[in-house]
């Protein structure tokens, strides 16, 4: 309720409280019931869940989780933080699912039909990344590098490159949902109307109706954006899985987060307005990229097989030469250096598999860092790709 209040504001609060209680003060008992409570998770770092063996145990139960209370308790000038042991009934089936993953929160839930508090954990279960991955050579597949770069507009381009010298239409891919286009369009207008209908609506009483659907349809919003999301992910994980049964197959993704934090904002730079930065943030592209990375992972893939890079620089710069050039019209690249005009999002993919082959090439450092995870890889695991050098 008090998002401004100190610790040490709170710290006299509840020393205050703690006096009335003890003069003799009580709450009156006719106070309104709350109507919904409030899901609070603990974070991990506040609790602690244990194991008592059995030969100690005369207790109720073994298993004891000790949420610790968030402000100071003082016993002989020395301060300390108190726990609430809570004795757990567990069942050797939640002791399996407690195993799947690493325990991130903690929310404790009433069930009203049994009269029983529950305890609910959160588990953050990883895909096996962290395997050490063997270097095979023995494919005998030809190697290939997709590069895929995330736009606004078509939600993702790539591009193949094989030991062939030539882009054909087998090599370009686009996945595009006109969907979703205009579903998130629709959503946006409506979205920005009640906003300003709230906003301006002060007198009639109906501001809380107003606010309560503008809850319900930002909520619906998010839901159908993650469903796209997902069947995209979908997608792009099939035609990858196509790919890979011709070559020797690498994926590498742009992640393009110091594109969006400047843009429109410097000065000089290509006219760009609020609405194309508000554009930008319509997709969640940690999350698309995590998503995309565990579903391949878990298809087998080995994780240096999947490579997310920064992507700053990509899309301004000749796919073909490698020189900066300008856009003259919006979603083509035109290069003044060689006379070579392209797509832009397809030069952006290009130059993002570029960027990864010139790592190999001309080497800085012995690993290839992922730039999402912070992984490193050694350049061994891609020794197959030095029959693509005539692509830089
Ligand atoms: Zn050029």
């Amino acid at each position: 309720m008090f998002p401004y209040c100190s610790h040490d504001e709170f710290q006299e609060c509840r020393d205050i409280a703690v006096q009335l209680y003890e003069q003799g003060y009580r709450p009156e008992a006719t106070r309104p019931p709350k109507k919904r409570p409030r899901r609070q998770l603990i974070n991990k770092n506040r609790f602690i869940l244990t194991n008592l063996p059995k030969e100690k145990n005369n207790s109720i139960s073994r298993w004891w989780v000790g949420i610790r209370d968030s402000l100071d308790t003082w016993k002989r000038k020395t301060r300390y933080h108190q726990r609430l042991w809570l004795p757990l009934e567990m069942s050797t089936f939640h002791q399996k699912e407690l195993k799947k993953g690493q325990i991130k929160s903690l929310e404790l839930r009433y069930k009203r039909s049994t009269s029983e508090w529950w305890v609910y954990f959160q588990l953050e279960v990883l895909p096996p990344s962290s395997f050490p991955c063997p270097v095979d050579n023995s494919s005998s597949l030809p190697p290939a590098v997709l590069g895929i770069d995330l736009g606004i507009n078509i939600p993702a381009a790539g591009v193949l490159l094989t030991p062939k010298r030539k882009l054909t239409i087998k090599e370009i891919k686009f996945w595009h949902t006109k969907q979703w286009n205009r579903i998130n369009h629709r959503y946006k207008l409506k979205l920005s109307r009640l906003q300003r209908k709230g906003a301006l609506n002060d007198q009639s009483g109906k501001k809380h109706q107003i606010y309560r659907f503008l809850g319900y349809l930002r909520r619906r919003y998010r839901n159908v954006k993650r469903s796209y999301i997902h069947q995209f992910v979908r997608d792009v994980v099939q035609t990858i899985e196509t790919y890979a049964q011709m070559y020797d197959f690498f994926v590498v993704v742009g992640y393009p987060k110091n594109v969006r934090k400047g843009k429109g904002k410097e000065k000089g730079k290509e006219k760009s307005t609020r609405y194309f930065r508000r554009k930008l943030h319509q997709w969640n592209y940690a999350l698309v990229l995590s998503l995309l990375r565990r579903a391949l992972i878990l298809r087998g893939f080995a994780p240096h097989r999947i490579l997310i890079i920064d992507e700053r620089g990509t899309s301004s710069h000749c796919s073909r030469c490698g020189k900066e050039v300008s856009r003259p019209v919006r979603g083509l690249v035109h290069c003044p250096f060689c006379n070579y005009t392209y797509h832009s999002d397809l030069t952006g993919a290009r130059n993002i598999a570029r960027k990864f082959l010139s790592h190999l090439f001309r080497p800085r450092a012995t690993t290839i860092a992922d730039y999402f995870t912070g992984q490193k890889f050694s350049l061994t695991h891609y020794t197959v790709c030095r029959g693509l050098s005539h692509w830089l």
